[in-house]
């Protein structure tokens, strides 16, 4: 058995999307200067590292991060690999790709992962997405779940549509999964968000387990 874990580790070193609040994580409390134990606190957007969008994101409708169905984050997923030069993840790329006919949960793995593999602090904008129409196939296809391997599913400067059709559609969407070590596959998926009650999303630990 394999575990790979596609969490993004959160620091400040770690990229946020342009506007998002800075993550920073600080000790407040310390053994070295008195105190009785370490204590930090942690400070970052939602929108952070590995995490889940709700639907309240772009619906503004009420549908919260803790009501995401586990049955949805957890069982079987595919990794699919998409070639370095592929520069959207379109309709037409979908379709010739070799993503097995029953899968429900779908990772895709772009050039984007050597992002993470560079470790570099730096927000990019140009990273691979998916576009509209190939949201709308994600939809006729009967995925369930989709996890990409940038900190968006939407292209930079057209977040909108992806986003509602998608979440609209009630698929469960996944951001910043580092999938640079995940050969193309079936996994078991875990994507475990964390709990807070009213907010449009949730950084997530994610494992694959492999046979
Ligand atoms: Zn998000």
């Amino acid at each position: 058995m394999s575990i790979y874990d596609i969490s993004l580790p959160i620091s400040p070193n770690l990229p946020v999307w342009e506007g998002d609040p800075a993550i920073e994580l600080e000790e407040i409390l310390s053994i070295d200067e008195g105190a009785d134990a370490n204590v930090s606190r942690f400070s970052a957007g939602v929108h952070v590292g590995t995490h889940v969008d709700a639907p309240h994101h772009f619906l503004n409708d009420g549908r919260t991060v803790e009501n995401l169905s586990l049955d949805i984050l957890t069982g079987g997923a595919f990794v699919l690999h998409l070639a370095e030069g592929v520069d959207a993840v379109d309709a037409a790329t979908l379709t010739d790709s070799a993503i097995p006919e029953n899968t429900s949960r779908l990772l895709i793995r772009t050039r984007n992962s050597q992002q993470w593999t560079q470790k570099s602090p730096k927000f990019i904008r140009d990273f691979v997405a998916i576009t509209p129409d190939g949201a709308e196939w994600l939809v006729e296809n009967k995925i369930k779940l989709i996890g990409v391997d940038y900190l968006s599913v939407a292209e930079f400067n057209n977040s909108i549509p992806t986003h509602q059709i998608l979440l609209r559609a009630g698929i469960v969407v996944i951001e910043g999964c580092d999938l640079s070590q995940v050969p193309q596959g079936e996994y078991a998926l875990y994507c475990l968000p964390l709990k807070l009650v009213g907010s449009d999303g949730a950084p997530a630990r994610a494992i694959l387990v492999g046979e």
